[in-house]
């Protein structure tokens, strides 16, 4: 993203001189570099950007806004300390949650400043609302997810291993344009499905089990998220029943989803419908989460969430019920919030698909 706005500048700095921005995705978002490993130093008037020797090409092209500083071994802090001299920064925020406690040290034995302020959650409120660039950047991920699972169900049958479908998954993404996935793909069968994030092995799928599949791909930079369970042939009536709250308190939960809507109301709306099926214990984790650069991003679509809902924040639509020894169902979108409800980025089918 060839990111220049002045408003989300001066919320990132509020009120401080200057931002260091060490994290591969602040980095991409801030300067458009992509490369993951450098510095940028940014002030209402300045933009720098310190990178060793294998990324200055890169960080040239892809962060035009940026004054490109090559740094050799051991000289950052040096470079740093002139440019922050130059503008005379001496208030600084940096990412708190992104940095080692022995970067931190260094960086405040060796920078030439009054302050180093922790920076919180500023730079992920930045990112919350997203542009139709990267909304469309994230559709375009979702569209993998849907192809590729698409292509993969064939397989889905009893005696085929979790790991075997994960792993065609991944291969399929891949071969329509994503740059990797977005987290660890999670396919998980039979009681393993009572695991919200349990990891695909050598079980093999066997009839009557319910299988999870949970993944996305990168775009762009940009992730994808989405979830479907299906049966592996005939299923018991009480996982149809599972089945069939899960997905009808997931459509409750994108019908709540809207601009000016409380992320924790649209929680509840689903959660409500889970509750009074009689499966509210089961149902542990939050309705949702933000996505873009990073896989989990804000809002949080939970009981605790203070956010209300703007147009164009991009939130995940996740509902879930978990039975220990039994198994789970979860059925996941990733959607743009809009004016009057929500866009739906993947298009996969959510009825309840029996593989035989
Ligand atoms: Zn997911
Ligand atoms: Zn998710």
């Amino acid at each position: 993203m060839n990111m220049n706005h002045p408003e989300k500048i001066e919320k990132l700095l509020n009120g401080t001189d200057g931002a260091l921005i060490t994290s591969p995705h602040n980095l991409r978002y801030f300067s458009g570099f992509a490369g993951g490993e450098g510095i940028a130093l940014i002030g209402s008037d300045f933009r720098y950007l310190f990178v060793d020797s294998r990324y200055t090409e890169e960080a040239r092209s892809e962060a035009p806004n940026f004054e490109v500083i090559e740094f050799k071994a051991g000289g950052l802090c040096a470079e740093i300390n002139n440019r922050l001299k130059s503008c005379g920064a001496l208030r600084l925020c940096f990412e708190d949650n992104e940095m080692t406690v022995s970067e931190y040290q260094r960086y405040s034995e060796k920078l030439t400043v009054s302050e180093l302020c922790p920076i919180g959650d500023r730079a992920d409120k930045v990112r919350m609302v997203k542009t139709d660039e990267e909304i469309e950047r994230m559709r375009r991920a979702e569209k993998i997810g849907d192809i590729a699972l698409g292509k993969t169900l064939p397989m889905l049958s009893a005696g085929i291993r979790e790991c075997d479908i994960a792993a065609e998954l991944e291969y399929r993404m891949r071969r329509l344009g994503a740059e990797g996935t977005s987290f660890d793909t999670i396919v998980v069968s039979g009681a393993k499905s009572a695991m919200p994030h349990g990891r695909p092995d050598e079980k093999m799928l066997e009839h009557g089990d319910l299988v999870t599949i949970d993944f996305g791909c990168v775009y762009k930079g940009y992730c994808s998220d989405m979830t479907r369970t299906f049966a592996i042939g005939d299923i018991s009536d009480e996982k149809k029943k599972i089945y069939d709250t899960v997905l009808s308190a997931q459509l409750t939960g994108l019908s709540a989803i809207r601009a000016g809507e409380k992320a924790s109301d649209c929680d509840r709306a689903a959660r409500e419908v889970i509750e009074s099926a009689d499966f509210g214990k089961y149902f542990g984790h939050s309705l949702g989460h933000g996505v873009g650069l990073k896989i989990h991003e804000l809002p949080n679509l939970s009981p605790r969430s203070e956010v209300i809902l703007e147009e164009n924040m991009i939130v995940t639509c996740e509902p879930g019920i978990y039975i220990g020894g039994l198994g789970g169902v979860r059925i996941e979108d990733m959607v743009a919030v809009k004016e009057n409800g929500c866009d739906i980025l993947s298009s996969f089918t959510k009825e309840l698909i029996i593989c035989r």
